[in-house]
């Protein structure tokens, strides 16, 4: 593989930790901060708004139908443009990208995307870490090749092991055995540790709790409970269909016993446990009870080039027509660092009060999840 690009920073060595507004220090550098003094350290790229699932929490069917408006390929942003963007977002202290959709594997030639991306350096020298989303339905045949390019790490999702609670939530004749192959081949790849995202909704497939912990245990996957969330505006969220995290962990305890794992770094949205008996490790993600937007630190770059600031967000700043009229690197990592340092977000913690809530959310599947 070719050296790695070294990337330079906006914000010179030589100011003081801490001296200006906006900036967080980072050893040496300074990055820049939002007004809640959250630095952006993650950015999360979707690459297509397709998906070959109709899960029904994320893209419903009756939306998300032969009529919908999905982008055309002129609007995408190209692997080009991601890659020059990714650039400016590094350099504004991004240390972690993450691809995402939509259904990332159906963006045609990802792995030139991953090779290229995984190339790139922090701002600390370090090589940054590029890692995926997928719903694994393509992943036993993509695996090696993304690992070769340099994919650190994947994240398959699977809502339960029978065909009848998978086929409910994901609305498709994808089968179970599907999705484990290409978790299979994630861990023969050394895609690991790979992890497991469960959504779990209220009466759908929370019966599927133990047996997903029971078949995950001992097996080097992490497997991470996530609470339905109100993400988008299409489906159809309702309290009463949130399984608590709590009541999640309780169950699990009550047939494996836990222990609470320290977190990994600070800002990291799932809270870890692990079985007692040495079993593994699970976690659960309690973006709906136990909100975790004063230490998020992550930006979202949609299919088409907009920044977001937040997941739940109802619009971001548009990269893209900047971009393609011949914007500078200085011109674009100002609107980068520009916009985050306005961030004040915080939809998760205020998502039960009456006020501040944007009338239409992003879907998730078009700002990536
Ligand atoms: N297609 C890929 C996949 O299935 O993993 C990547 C995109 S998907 C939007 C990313 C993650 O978001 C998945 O783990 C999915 O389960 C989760 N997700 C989508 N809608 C959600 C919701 N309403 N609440 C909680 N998690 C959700």
């Amino acid at each position: 593989m070719t050296e790695k690009l070294k990337t330079i920073p906006i914000v010179p060595d030589t100011q003081k930790p801490g001296a200006a507004q906006g900036c967080a220090s980072q050893g040496k550098r300074q990055t820049v901060a939002d007004i809640m003094q959250r630095p952006m350290r993650d950015l999360r790229i979707s690459v297509t708004d397709r998906c070959n699932l109709r899960c029904t929490y994320c893209m419903p069917r009756e939306v998300f139908d032969e009529n919908h408006p999905f982008l055309a390929r002129a609007e995408l942003l190209s692997f080009e443009e991601i890659e020059r963007l990714a650039k400016l977002f590094i350099q504004t202290g991004v240390q972690k990208i993450r691809l995402t959709g939509g259904e990332p594997l159906l963006r045609r030639g990802i792995e030139r995307l991953v090779e290229a991306l995984a190339k790139l350096e922090t701002l600390d020298g370090k090589p940054v870490e590029v890692a995926l989303t997928t719903n694994a339905v393509l992943l036993a045949q993509k695996a090696q090749t993304l690992k070769e390019a340099g994919l650190a790490r994947v994240t398959a999702s699977l809502d339960g092991l029978t065909e009848e609670t998978f086929r409910r939530m994901s609305d498709s004749n994808v089968s179970v055995s599907t999705v484990l192959d290409g978790i299979a081949a994630a861990q023969r790849a050394g895609l690991a540790p790979v992890k497991v995202n469960m959504v779990v909704k209220r009466g759908v497939n929370d019966h599927e709790i133990i047996p997903m912990a029971g078949h995950f245990r001992n097996s080097g996957v992490v497997l991470r409970f996530i609470e339905f969330m109100d993400v988008g505006s299409t489906n159809g969220w309702r309290m009463d269909d949130v399984v608590p995290a709590g009541e999640i962990l309780e169950q699990i305890n009550s047939r494996y016993p836990l222990e609470q794992v320290d977190p990994n770094y600070t800002g990291e949205v799932a809270e870890r446990w692990r079985y007692a008996d040495g079993g593994g490790e699970v976690g659960v993600i309690a973006s709906v009870t136990q909100a975790f937007c004063h230490e998020c630190t992550r930006a979202r770059l949609s299919t088409d080039g907009k920044l977001y600031t937040c997941l739940f967000a109802g619009s971001g700043t548009d990269l893209r027509a900047p971009l393609r009229s011949g914007a500078t690197d200085l011109v674009l990592g100002s609107m980068i660092a520009g916009t985050w340092k306005l961030r004040y977000d915080r939809y998760s913690q205020l998502r039960h009060a009456a006020t501040e809530k944007p009338k239409e959310k992003i879907e998730m599947s078009y700002i990536g999840g």
